[in-house]
């Protein structure tokens, strides 16, 4: 149950309420709440009076929920997704920042085609000690060069809540990956932020346990939360995950944040990363999550999906006109 408590209610009495109902309290500039995980309408008599709106809930979608709010619009300076704007976001770069050269060239591509956004992880959660972890700061540092020299937005992954802060720090949008999606720790110190999240759907979790994954971080008082779907395990093993459009389309009907599909760590093959582009912007999403790197076959990590600049160039252009066909624009 969400509260939305009268404006000038008295500090005390909106603590009172907060701890009686066991519940969450927001403060927001246009009203505080109270969140509870109760799913009747009924609040104890005496706090009546200081309730303007109750909603209900049948599930912990709450703040996410469809039924809560429309559509949420979330900003990156001059950029603007989610809302009433058919805009697709593109997020483009390599797996990880491996070394200042190959990001230079990967910013350089993304510039020459009015791309805003670069993707690269410094802190890489890999599923073996013995590959590649990432260049940890010195790798945020080279991201934020790029973000000076060529006036782009950094999305950056948070490995662990240990250096949660730092990437908070040096990103426009914090990614949350998959294998870090019911990490606590990083869910709630994202939430204490007011950056964009880019909140990854874990390969073996169900849309509600997503969605609730969200909703710790919107609880902590951060509003700007992005979904992605990044492909689940399914018993096929010829391609690496299985891209579920189905769970764009759900989360489309029943939640009001921007939606962001990721062909890439999906399929896990280069040579499907073009055509599942094309199918994920045909959705009518909010953004695109696609790897690319200068020299794919010498990737440190995710070689085998990642594309070459020739080929992404070639998706570039077949994405834009997919997006125009459905009324909506590659930004
Ligand atoms: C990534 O974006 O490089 C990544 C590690 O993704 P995921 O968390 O979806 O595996
Ligand atoms: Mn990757």
């Amino acid at each position: 149950m969400i509260i939305e408590i009268k404006v000038n209610t008295d500090k005390q009495i909106l603590e009172q309420i907060a701890s009686e109902l066991q519940g969450i309290l927001i403060h927001k500039p246009e009203g505080d709440i109270i969140i509870t995980g109760s799913k009747t309408k009924k609040l104890p008599e005496k706090f009546n009076e200081f309730a303007e709106k109750i909603y209900v809930f049948e599930n912990d979608m709450q703040l996410s929920s469809r039924q809560y709010r429309s559509k949420r619009e979330i900003r990156f300076g001059e950029l603007v997704i989610g809302g009433i704007h058919k805009n697709t976001l593109l997020m483009a770069g390599p797996c990880a920042v491996e070394n200042h050269e190959m990001i230079d060239k990967t910013a350089l591509l993304l510039k020459e085609l009015n791309i805003k956004v670069l993707r690269a992880g410094a802190y890489k959660p890999r599923t073996s000690p013995y590959s590649f972890q990432g260049l940890g700061l010195d790798g945020l540092k080279l991201l934020d060069k790029m973000r000076k020299i060529y006036d782009l937005k950094i999305i950056s992954e948070v490995r662990d809540s240990t250096h949660a802060d730092e990437v908070i720090a040096y990103s426009d949008i914090v990614q949350i990956g998959a294998k870090s999606m019911y990490d606590h720790g990083i869910l709630r110190k994202c939430g204490k932020t007011r950056k964009p999240v880019l909140l990854k759907r874990g390969f073996g979790t169900t849309l509600q346990e997503f969605v609730q994954a969200a909703e710790f971080i919107l609880s902590e008082g951060n509003d700007n939360v992005i979904l992605c779907e990044r492909g689940i395990r399914t018993f096929e093993n010829k391609t690496r995950f299985t891209l579920d459009l189905c769970c764009a389309a759900y989360l489309k009907q029943y939640t009001n944040l921007p939606i962001v599909l990721d062909p890439s760590h999906a399929i896990g093959y280069a040579y499907g990363v073009h055509d599942l582009a094309r199918a994920c912007v045909a959705m009518g999403v909010d953004g695109l999550l696609i790897e690319v790197h200068p020299d794919p076959s010498q990737a440190k990590s995710d070689a085998s999906q990642q594309i070459n600049h020739e080929e992404f160039k070639r998706v570039f252009e077949s994405i834009k006109a997919v997006a125009n066909a459905i009324g909506y624009k590659i930004i």
